[in-house]
């Protein structure tokens, strides 16, 4: 089995995620790119990610050509494709329709900086407006709102998290949910108080390489 590393981790992190809860079922999906950076290695369309293993998963080439497995790519693909062709420190992209990040995504809330972890994705979590699922339309939005920031939340859909690495990927989305969570019931209580520029860029100095990314890299 050919990038059988890289198989292994999607099929790895698909449960962790679905372990975590940011998934229920088949909505999500995640990917990895390949150790050669010349392919990603992304989740299968329509199998339970408690069941998947390595062999499930599908290698499709940068340029979206089926390179290698016997399944369906996600119907996520091109997302996944046009976030990797945007930056060069993206090396995994989760997709999830986690509860609390999902309510904003309805709400068109973005998550300003309320609360302190907000530094491992950014500056806030913006808000790409929607597009149907699986279209390039929706890659396109998602890429031009995410900008340098390391999750984005899809009008009416869910949420998108990017990382150095899957493990990377993984641990902002898990963030981000906490922190839509946080921004959600703060303002069902009042108005939440936000913290400066200048304080976001000292904790990602503080959290060094969890933050990974574009940014750090400076
Ligand atoms: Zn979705």
């Amino acid at each position: 089995m050919i990038y059988q590393f890289e198989r292994e981790a999607v099929a790895f992190y698909g449960r962790k995620m679905f372990e975590l809860g940011l998934i229920k079922g088949t909505g999500g999906n995640l990917s990895l790119l390949t150790g050669d950076g010349q392919n990603i290695a992304i989740t299968p369309s329509a199998v339970p990610y408690n069941e998947i293993e390595a062999g499930d998963v599908v290698i499709i080439s940068k340029k979206g050509a089926l390179i290698d497995g016997a399944r369906k790519a996600s119907t996520e693909l091109s997302l996944h494709l046009a976030l990797y062709e945007s930056r060069p420190d993206i090396k995994a992209v989760v997709h999830t329709h986690s509860l609390y990040c999902s309510i904003l995504a309805c709400l068109g809330w973005e998550i300003p900086p309320i609360h302190y972890y907000i530094a491992f994705c950014g500056d806030k979590v913006p808000v790409a407006p929607y597009a149907t699922f699986g279209t390039k339309e929706l890659a396109r939005k998602t890429v031009s709102t995410i900008g340098t920031n390391k999750a984005v939340l899809l009008a009416n859909h869910g949420m998108v998290a990017v990382g150095s690495s899957i493990k990377n990927a993984l641990m902002v989305a898990e963030v981000v949910e906490f922190l839509a969570e946080i921004y959600y019931k703060a303002r069902c209580a009042g108005n939440p108080m936000q913290l400066e520029l200048e304080e976001i860029e000292r904790l990602r100095k503080a959290f060094g390489d969890y933050c990974g990314g574009q940014r750090s890299e400076k």
